[in-house]
């Protein structure tokens, strides 16, 4: 049986509607999201998506990796530059 008083588990003033089938919590009709034709609350499909994405594979950009990154495309440009002044001389 479902738990809960039939309220959504996140708006207990809202009529819930469906079941999360990962927590099976109640969910109203804004809560349920539909991914792969499974009814999921919305923090469900974001730890579903996360672990579709493959844990590590994500890659955060901080300040010191675009510094670098630019740094690196610097040195490679002035390289390039560099070398193109020499030949045209
Ligand atoms: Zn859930
Ligand atoms: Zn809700």
């Amino acid at each position: 049986m479902i738990q809960g008083s039939g309220r959504c588990h996140y708006h207990p003033e809202r009529a819930g509607l469906g079941v999360c089938v990962e927590c099976r919590r109640v969910i109203c009709r804004e809560c349920t999201t539909q991914f792969e034709g499974i009814n999921r609350c919305a923090s469900c499909l974001a730890q579903r998506l996360e672990a579709l994405e493959g844990p590590g594979e994500r890659r955060e950009w901080s300040a010191a990796n675009v510094a670098l990154a630019l740094l690196g495309m610097a040195l490679v440009w002035g390289g390039i530059l560099l070398v193109a002044r020499v030949v045209a001389s």
